[in-house]
């Protein structure tokens, strides 16, 4: 039966946007049927319609910036850089494709030619979280479309409203209807279309327990190429530093900011045990001064709530569980009002945690660890299946070096926040934080095969061995 998806305002708990459930097998043949007419349309058409995609989102900048906040709950001023993030995407992945996949041509042998091209792999499943629920998506339908692939887009049924108005951008820049195609759904149609035959490839963002479920899911189907962006126990170690201060701003950014709804956003701070109590009486300051509030409101909030109730309810246990586990709160994890999510940004010392649980909260909640030397901070940070992010502040250069070469991540900060990768830098983890196929510019590997060819304007080729003689 198809039902209808419901999207509420975090902040305020209103009725934002309502629509009919997808089909999946609708959209996957629509995608398909497209695809290759698209596929055999000139690269540069191709991108000269990210271009008009680019105009399109500027043109309704205000309206994309203020559904974005209002859905997400993040603040105005964040949901703008997300959008000026997607409007960036474009140019930097139409010079990534030329960069990364672009043709290659070699004299091979007996006056052949070799070249390497590539090809779009055919109908792709993007599906995406709601953090991000322009910019993550963007990143990978973009470099998809550019390659000649079509798409099948699932938004998070949490932000189906930014979802389908990034859709329709595409539509207005003049993408045809069937070469991209929104898939209104939750994970059920997340289930069916990774599984769908009509599907050559799954670009997946969201957490690592649905990115392996996927994974397992896709094992017996090799045939498709399959990219996970998932979350991250992110560490961040402080080291020797003369300025607690501005330490303590690059911890709150790290922790805290979006709420600590960011895949790179830092989880467990390993501070060297001369530090603590300096470190601990910058955070109270700073976090006693950090506005919580909703999306539109002035002064600007600095963060607005989590997603939704059940979120905040489930980050609530959590930190009640560290407790439970011996860990001491040193900022308490606040709920002001009870009915809506608004979280304020928590700090609890986890050292006496005997068996911490190595699993991503995703919210505002910092777990502090007391190490005596920089072996053990760096074995504290590698205490993880994950692998997205870490970042070090202060330390020696010699520090650096040691953290660089031995941290297991695809992110590597010194002396800033976790997260602040930008452009066309390839982005992603390692362990269970992604399956090596980093996004950013690198997406257009993904979004493309390579094809070798031997070619020759006449057939040269002639047996010398092994051959008996002619009769004559
Ligand atoms: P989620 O895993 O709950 O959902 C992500 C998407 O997967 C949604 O669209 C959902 O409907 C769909 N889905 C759920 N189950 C599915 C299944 N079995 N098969 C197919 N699809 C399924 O993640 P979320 O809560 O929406 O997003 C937050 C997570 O995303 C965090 O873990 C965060 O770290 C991660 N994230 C990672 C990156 C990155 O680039 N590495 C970026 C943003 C967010």
């Amino acid at each position: 039966m198809i039902e209808n998806l419901q999207s509420f305002e975090p902040a305020t708990g209103a009725l934002l946007w309502e629509g009919l459930q997808g089909d999946v097998d609708t959209e996957v043949e629509r995608a398909a049927s497209a695809w290759p007419l698209w596929a055999a349309q000139p690269v540069t058409t191709r991108m000269e319609a990210m271009r008009r995609f680019a105009n399109a989102v500027r043109g309704r900048e205000d309206t994309l910036c203020d559904l974005i906040a209002r859905e997400t709950g993040k603040p105005l001023w964040e949901a703008r850089m997300e959008v000026s993030s997607v409007i960036a995407r474009v140019d930097m992945h139409i010079s990534a494709y030329s960069e990364r996949t672009g043709q290659k041509r070699m004299d091979g042998a007996m006056n052949s030619r070799q070249s390497v091209r590539h090809k779009p792999h055919g109908v792709v499943a993007v599906i995406g979280p709601y953090n991000f629920p322009a910019d993550v998506p963007a990143g990978q339908i973009i470099p998809a479309l550019i390659a000649g692939n079509a798409v099948v887009f699932k938004p998070s049924e949490k932000t189906p409203a930014s979802g389908a108005m990034l859709i329709e951008l595409f539509y207005e820049a003049g993408v045809p209807r069937d070469v991209v195609r929104l898939l209104v759904g939750g994970p059920d149609e997340g289930k069916a279309l990774v599984r769908h035959e009509g599907v050559n490839g799954v670009l997946f963002t969201g957490s690592a327990r649905t990115g392996i479920a996927i994974n397992r899911a896709l094992g017996a189907y090799p045939e498709k190429i399959v990219a996970l962006e998932m979350g991250g126990n992110n560490p961040l170690i402080l080291w020797d530093t003369p300025d607690l201060a501005a330490a303590a701003a690059i911890i709150v950014q790290s922790a805290y900011g979006t709420s600590g709804q960011r895949c790179t956003a830092a989880r467990r701070l390993i501070v060297k045990d001369s530090l603590t109590s300096g470190i601990i009486a910058e955070l109270r300051k700073l976090i006693a001064r950090l506005i919580v509030g909703p999306p539109h409101a002035s002064p600007a909030p600095f963060m607005g709530p989590v997603i939704d109730n059940e979120t905040a309810d489930g980050l609530g246990e959590s930190f009640m569980a560290l407790m439970s586990m011996g860990g001491r709160p040193l900022v308490h994890l606040g709920r002001p009002d009870a009915t809506r999510p608004f979280l304020t940004p928590a700090l609890i010392d986890v050292t006496q945690v005997v068996e911490r649980p190595d699993i991503e909260l995703f919210g505002p909640i910092l777990q502090l660890i007391r190490v005596e030397n920089f072996d053990d901070a760096i074995k504290e940070a590698n205490a993880t299946r994950y692998g997205l992010s870490a970042a070090l502040i202060g330390g020696s250069p010699q520090h650096y070096e040691q953290f660089w070469r031995q941290v297991r991540a695809g992110i590597i900060n010194w002396n800033g926040p976790t997260f602040g990768i930008g452009g066309s830098a390839p982005f992603g983890g390692v362990g269970v934080s992604g399956n090596h196929r980093p996004a950013g510019g690198h997406a257009a590997d993904f979004c493309a095969y390579p094809v070798t060819s031997s070619e020759a304007d006449q057939p040269r080729a002639s047996i010398g061995i092994g051959l008996t003689p002619i009769d004559t």
